[in-house]
């Protein structure tokens, strides 16, 4: 029943609180109603008023192990068009209501509102930043040769796994 719910007022929103109770979400900054956004497999809770985004804590760490550039891309036009400058005072988690934490994301000059148990609220710029923060991490830290260019390269995958297992 409540999954039927959900479903109606997509477009419009989508929380749910943990009694599972469904209530519009608007945005933690401005009045603007915050709109249900999909790119890929990624499901984004975004302001078109003020350019911000809530994204789950699965997302954000989905994210994290795949910087997807062209995400980062649809993040910037998204933001193109978000003319509001609200005031970035402290916010409330959409979910349970607490007071984020304010966090501040490594390889990056910004601080973003956190809730641990269900996700991160992105101001506009900080997601975009937050995503080339991670896909510059991940290339300072490949190895020179991957299992994936081995691979390629017609030699069975899992090498450096199993090379890495012969440390441990
Ligand atoms: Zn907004
Ligand atoms: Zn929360």
């Amino acid at each position: 029943m409540i999954e039927k719910i959900v479903e109606r007022v997509r477009p419009h929103i989508i929380v749910q609180d943990e009694s599972g109770k469904t209530t519009e979400l608007f945005c933690l900054r401005c009045a603007y109603k915050m709109r249900v956004g999909h790119f890929k497999d990624i499901e984004l809770q975004l302001c078109e008023g003020c350019g911000g985004v809530f994204l789950t804590k699965d997302v954000v760490e989905r994210l994290a192990q795949h910087p997807d550039s062209e995400f980062r891309q649809y993040i910037l036009r998204m933001e193109m068009s978000a003319m509001g400058r609200p005031d970035r005072g402290p916010v409330d988690c959409p979910m349970c209501k607490a007071r984020m934490e304010v966090a501040s994301m490594p390889g990056t000059v910004h601080n973003v509102d956190l809730c641990r148990a269900h996700g991160t609220w992105f101001d506009r710029t900080e997601l975009a930043a937050y995503i080339e923060a991670q896909a510059a991490a991940q290339e300072a830290e490949k190895p020179a040769v991957t299992d994936d260019d081995l691979q390629a390269a017609g030699v069975g995958g899992g090498f450096f796994k199993s090379l890495g297992r012969l440390f441990h």
